[in-house]
């Protein structure tokens, strides 16, 4: 099978309890290659813009106030079956229904602030990928 992509934020959360270093080990030891890496905080406009797909749902303001309030790492992953391996990888949505060792398990305190995005399919990567970095900024 060829390797493909998939993209991630650390998000703020994450990085406020100081779980960038824990996480990106967690995502290299399971056998993800770094292609993209960047340290920065979303505008309002960017976080709308990214998270575009749920604007009709009740959550959303919630969603960018949490997202723009603090830095964020965006991840650029490959590995062989990347989209599925990394859900897998970081677990459910609401961290108290995800497995045991997984990133929002261990490092995730509620279905807000749930410690990383992953993308959902390749298109989407491709798409969240770009967002963040241009063509000259992905190895
Ligand atoms: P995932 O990040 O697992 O793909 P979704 O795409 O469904 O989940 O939702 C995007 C993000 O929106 C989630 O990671 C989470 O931060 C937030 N979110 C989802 N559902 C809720 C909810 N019911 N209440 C608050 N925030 C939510
Ligand atoms: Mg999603």
């Amino acid at each position: 099978m060829t390797s493909n992509r998939t993209f991630t934020m650390i998000k703020p959360d994450a990085v406020a309890n100081g779980h960038i270093g824990n996480i990106i080990n967690d995502i290299t030891v399971a056998g993800f290659k770094i292609k993209a890496m960047k340290y920065l905080q979303l505008t309002n406009a960017q976080a709308e813009g990214f998270y575009a797909v749920h604007k009709e749902r009740g959550f959303f303001g919630e969603l960018i106030s949490f997202m723009v309030s603090g830095p964020i790492v965006a991840i650029i992953l490959e590995k062989v079956n990347a989209i599925e391996d990394f859900r897998t990888l970081i677990g459910a949505t609401n961290p108290e229904n995800a497995a045991e060792g997984t990133i929002r398990k261990k490092y995730a305190k509620s279905i807000d602030a749930n410690a990383v995005h992953g993308s959902d399919s390749n298109e989407n990567a491709a798409i969240e990928g770009s967002y963040f970095f241009s063509e000259f900024e992905r190895f």
